[in-house]
């Protein structure tokens, strides 16, 4: 008989049990945060129509280009497992209207998509939290979202990173910087690479966010985009630094830093972590003023950002960072034989209906091998019921930490409120 076998696909990872609190930890940290900020959840589908992504990332960026995982659906319609946040969050936005107080702050965090060469801290499916704050342009409001960006960083155990600030200005300022742009490469002798070639044409701006060596020798001398800045967008450049400075935030400078997305406007950042090496943008953003526009909307300026959680993670471990420990194991319970098993079956559900976490040996293990298990598990307590307790009516609790022994009597609810005293939990009513 053959035997099937399958893999997980490239650039796809199970997320086995013994990592799920590394995640939860994380998910929950960043909720509680959010909640500081006044940001509430917002969850889109995992699949959307193509288009919302060519004509909300922009046509001539490398996701809609390179890297969206596209099918077509059984009526021939093209959909998209979506490769970033931002433009089904405003899809959303404009569906249902959420226009409100005049300010809406939406946060989201799961799984999103993109086909490429799959290496550490970049897989082919990957998980975002993200943020964007809708209906706001002043500059403190960019000054917020990268504060609240790097108070979640730092609940996740994780400092050290570099904060790069541009500004890629308006479509006003844009236009004459882009002719420079052109005119300088075009005056260059080395070529750039086919790639750079194309955009040049389509979109000089994505030029900038070339990593190959032939262009970024070429960039590095090409004219910064901040001196081509409008005097409006200047002056919101200059407002969102002093801003950062007043709340003590320290910044670079990036003049070439443009993103990858089509949507950027005025503020661009990305913080970059030395643990990531090369890889080494741990979570970017910025604002999008046209962006609600362009897909429908009324003119509404928005800032946002997406961290990736894979590096969040690749960074804690480089860096050894010891996030504090899921809910521990209050009570392992230890039966010595059937008798000792069904009166601790009943204890189990009282434990647990009181917020005990606690957990039972179903397999009738000996003691010795019970408290190895116990202590795998981290447990804070040990209720052991052998053929001794059972005669005198009562359960030893083993403390784990200490090894100290106590005698408590077998009546549930004494038995309840005597374990929840020792956990410091307020005494259950029962
Ligand atoms: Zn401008
Ligand atoms: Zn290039």
């Amino acid at each position: 008989m053959s035997r099937l076998s399958f893999k997980e696909i490239r650039g796809t990872e199970d997320i086995l049990p013994e990592k799920i609190g590394v995640w939860r930890r994380m998910e929950n940290a960043a909720r509680e945060v959010f909640d500081l900020y006044c940001y509430e959840e917002l969850r889109t589908p995992i699949l959307e129509e193509t288009g919302l992504f060519i004509s909300g990332v922009g046509e001539t960026s490398d996701i809609v280009t390179k890297q969206m995982f596209s099918l077509a659906d059984r009526k021939g319609r093209s959909l998209t497992l979506r490769p970033e946040g931002t433009a089904p969050i405003i899809r959303a936005y404009l569906k249902h209207r959420i226009y409100k107080n005049p300010i809406a702050k939406i946060f989201y965090m799961g799984p999103f998509f993109r086909s490429e060469r799959p290496q550490a801290g970049r897989e082919r499916q990957f998980h975002q939290i993200g943020a964007e704050a809708i209906g706001c342009d002043n500059p403190s409001m960019d000054a917020e979202v990268i504060s609240l960006l790097i108070h979640l960083l730092n609940k996740f155990g994780i400092t050290g990173g570099r904060l790069e600030l541009n500004s890629v200005g308006c479509s006003l300022c844009q236009g004459p910087y882009k002719e420079k742009l052109r005119e300088y490469f075009a005056g260059e002798e080395t070529p750039l690479c086919p790639d750079c070639q194309r955009r040049l044409n389509k979109n000089p701006l994505r030029v900038l966010d070339c990593k190959r060596p032939e262009c970024q020798s070429l960039i590095v001398d090409a004219p910064p985009l901040p001196d081509y800045l409008c005097n409006s967008c200047s002056e919101h450049f200059q407002k969102v630094q002093a801003i950062l400075k007043s709340l003590s935030i320290s910044y670079h400078l990036h003049p070439y830093l443009v993103r990858g997305l089509d949507y950027y406007t005025r503020t661009a950042f990305e913080i970059t972590h030395p643990a990531l090496g090369s890889q080494n943008a741990v979570a970017a953003g910025g604002r999008f003023d046209n962006l609600v526009e362009k897909m429908g909307g009324e003119l509404t300026p928005a800032v946002g950002f997406a961290l990736g959680m894979e590096r969040i993670i690749l960074i804690q471990e480089k860096e050894k960072v010891t996030a504090p420990l899921e809910t521990r194991l209050s009570v392992y319970l230890a039966p010595q034989g059937k008798e000792a098993f069904q009166e601790m079956v009943n204890l189990l559900k009282e434990l647990r209906q009181n917020g005990i976490k606690s957990e039972l040996d179903y397999e009738g293990k000996r003691l010795k091998n019970q408290l190895r298990l116990a202590n795998k598990l981290n447990a804070q307590y040990v209720a052991i019921l052998g053929e001794e307790e059972l005669r005198r009516k009562t359960i030893t609790l083993k403390n784990m930490d200490t090894g100290k022994q106590e005698e408590l009597p077998i009546d549930l609810s004494d038995c309840l409120n005597f374990i929840s005293k020792v956990l410091h939990l307020i005494p259950p009513h029962i």
